[in-house]
């Protein structure tokens, strides 16, 4: 393929782990994060334990301090959105427990400030520059579809009338290729475009949540961008799609706690997140079955997921003592799928 600049990736499996700074005007105390390696590593210390059984390290690709900004983060993610543009099929998925700092890496926290955009507009950005520099060669259309997966339900965040419908999965479809033909397809020219997009998507997002953040917290939202390329030289077509994904809040719930639409929402999102799990893991150790079918959020990824597809998970946590629970088990699933 042309303008190929992703050789030098080993692998197609990456995995970053992200730490949230301590927030001002929240909890003072120590930062369970004991130290940063060079190489990836990253060690914890559990306040509530003792001795040798206080510390684990854990190893990522990479991991990232507190000071890191939006755009070094986004530095790393660069070349697979390049391998996007080559036809190549990208996954990036935000894991971690709810305000950990997942819409933080892929939305970022306010709009109006572009220094402080996520991966997200950062990746559509290069999207429509790169393409606009490879105009001689190549001719880029470019769509979007944006997705929520909700008690393993799927409903299109991009219509205009708020309707709310179920949507159908149908993996290898004919039509156009999407696996979920459906949801509307909106052809995108430049980021403000896709600005106004995520608008809709966010207001959709909110019918029928009592709270904007309880219902994003435990769905997760897909935004796809579609890319077809058609070669001026020779006619031929090219595609390639990314998937960004902010994925529910990992918590586990109390199970004496939980009751009733709460138990049954924790319950979709730890079978969902899990089969994400067993996915990529099964990928990871080139098993011959992929298990795809355990859950929407796979089935709706599974072109995307292994063969040719490259993936990257941004693993989120928060360094504070009293999550210090959440963050070893999402280092643990994190190291699984690593
Ligand atoms: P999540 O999406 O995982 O629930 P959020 O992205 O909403 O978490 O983050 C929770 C809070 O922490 C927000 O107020 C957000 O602005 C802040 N936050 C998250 N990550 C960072 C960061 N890297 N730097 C500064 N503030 C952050
Ligand atoms: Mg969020």
């Amino acid at each position: 393929l042309l303008y190929n600049q992703v050789q030098d990736l080993k692998g197609t499996i990456r995995v970053y782990c992200r730490v949230r700074p301590f927030l001002p005007g929240g909890l003072d105390g120590q930062s369970t994060v004991d130290y940063i390696g060079e190489n990836g590593n990253i060690m914890i210390v559990n306040p509530h334990k003792q001795g040798k059984d206080a510390r684990r390290v854990f190893t990522f690709n990479k991991v990232f301090g507190t000071n890191v900004t939006q755009q070094q983060i986004y530095i790393d993610t660069q070349p697979l959105i390049r391998s996007v543009l080559d036809g190549y099929n990208v996954c990036i998925f935000a894991y971690g427990q709810t305000g950990s700092g997942k819409t933080y890496t892929m939305s970022g926290p306010d709009l109006t400030r572009e220094e402080t955009w996520g991966v997200n507009y950062r990746a559509l950005q290069d999207l429509f520059q790169i393409s606009k520099a490879r105009l001689d060669f190549i001719e880029y259309e470019v769509g979007v579809q944006m997705i929520e997966i909700y008690n393993e339900q799927v409903r299109d965040l991009l219509v205009i009338d708020g309707s709310n419908r179920r949507l159908d999965i149908r993996n290898n479809s004919q039509l156009n290729g999407l696996n979920v033909p459906d949801a509307s397809l909106v052809p995108v020219k430049c980021t403000q475009d896709v600005l106004d997009l995520m608008r809709i998507g966010q207001r959709n997002r909110a019918v029928g949540a009592t709270a904007l953040n309880e219902r994003s917290s435990r769905s997760h939202s897909v935004l796809t961008v579609h890319i077809r390329g058609k070669e001026l030289h020779t006619g031929s077509i090219l595609k390639g799609c990314l998937h960004l994904v902010d994925l529910a809040g990992s918590e586990r719930v109390d199970k004496s706690e939980a009751v009733g639409e709460r138990l049954k929402e924790a319950q979709h999102i730890n079978r969902s997140l899990s089969a994400l799990g067993d996915v990529i893991s099964a990928l990871a150790q080139k098993s011959t079955h992929i298990p795809y079918r355990n859950s929407k959020l796979t089935q709706v990824l599974q072109d995307s997921l292994g063969g040719q597809a490259k993936t990257l998970m941004f693993v989120h946590i928060n360094p504070e003592a009293n999550a210090v629970g959440e963050t070893i088990s999402t280092l643990k699933f994190a190291e699984r799928v690593a």
